[in-house]
């Protein structure tokens, strides 16, 4: 246990994600320079107040960094069709270099349908199956924005992350797989935990990084973690306490904090570097489209 002088330092995300948009604000004045101004396209399908304050976010750090934000909101009631029209659309607008569909979008819709509609040259949010393939294979493709802002705060915190044992925590196809995928290329040696994994503190106590990304509020306390280690906490739970509603990881942060060295608050951690990421996305594609004559 870390004395009370010693307790796990925080890793800050608003900081660190605040240099991300530095360098992105930097990365749209050269190309603008250029004549390229960087568009990102987002599209809202229904009315999930969730979805609206993510999308609202998201186009507000886009006009701070210089970003060119385009919004398409559709009704609930809207038909694939007609989502995979507006897709359709903004693929072939050359003045279009990032395209996010806000997630979930209603259930009569095929999610997997929408995802691969999406030009993979456009797909900020690194879920079309050739960006997947693509990073398993180590090329040079979109990446999902949580797990690369987790890495970001890895090596920020951590420096060369070469021949650690990283425990990645939860295997969805947004967080868990591509943060598991892109340890490896940092060459850790990764175990993944999942609901059926027997006796899962256990492996996460042989761990140097403990990324979790589970959905449970405080799963992971001091008994999981082995002292000295690093902790990721992308998870965002909304809990009911007698002071209202609050939101917390999937880490019980003051127990932990006993134990590891360095720790993700949340709110403050993984949060802000996901949105600095899809930007970071945004200016990446912007780089790489065809010139208009
Ligand atoms: P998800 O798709 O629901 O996946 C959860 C994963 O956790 C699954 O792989 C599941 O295993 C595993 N799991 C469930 N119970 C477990 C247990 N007791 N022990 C070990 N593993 C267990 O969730 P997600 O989309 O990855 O999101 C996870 C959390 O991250 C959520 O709180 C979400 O809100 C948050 N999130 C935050 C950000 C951000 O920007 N900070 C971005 C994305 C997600 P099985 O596969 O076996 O079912």
């Amino acid at each position: 246990m870390n004395s009370p002088a010693t307790l796990a330092r925080d890793i800050d995300g608003k900081a660190i994600a605040a240099t991300v948009l530095g360098e992105v604000a930097e990365q749209v004045r050269e190309l603008t320079a250029q004549g390229i101004h960087p568009a990102l396209a987002v599209v809202l399908v229904g009315d999930n107040p969730a979805s609206q304050v993510y999308v609202r976010n998201k186009i507000l750090r886009a006009g701070e960094a210089g970003i060119v934000s385009i919004e398409r909101r559709l009704p609930s009631t809207c038909s694939q069709q007609e989502l995979l029209e507006v897709i359709a659309m903004l693929n072939a607008d050359p003045g279009v270099h990032g395209i996010l569909v806000q997630l979930p979008v209603p259930a009569h819709i095929d999610e997997a349908a929408v995802i691969h509609a999406i030009d993979p040259a456009k797909d900020v949010d690194g879920f079309h199956r050739e960006n997947v393939g693509g990073l398993v294979q180590g090329q040079d493709v979109l990446t999902p924005c949580t797990p690369s802002g987790c890495m970001r705060l890895l090596e920020e915190t951590c420096g060369d992350l070469s021949g650690k044992h990283a425990v990645v925590i939860g295997r969805s196809n947004i967080v868990g797989k591509p943060m598991a995928t892109l340890l490896l290329q940092a060459h850790c040696s990764v175990s993944i935990v999942h609901s059926r994994s027997v006796d899962a503190p256990a492996l996460c106590r042989l761990a140097d990084i403990v990324v979790v990304a589970v959905g449970k509020p405080k799963l992971i306390d001091a008994s999981w973690l082995k002292p000295g280690a690093v902790v990721i906490d992308v998870g965002i739970n909304r809990i009911d306490t007698p002071h209202g509603p609050k939101l917390v990881g999937d880490v019980d942060y003051n127990s932990a904090r006993l134990v590891a060295s360095a720790i993700t608050p949340v709110p403050g951690g993984v949060g802000p570097m996901t949105i600095a990421y899809l930007l970071k996305n945004t200016v990446l594609a912007a780089s790489k489209a065809p010139r208009i004559a």
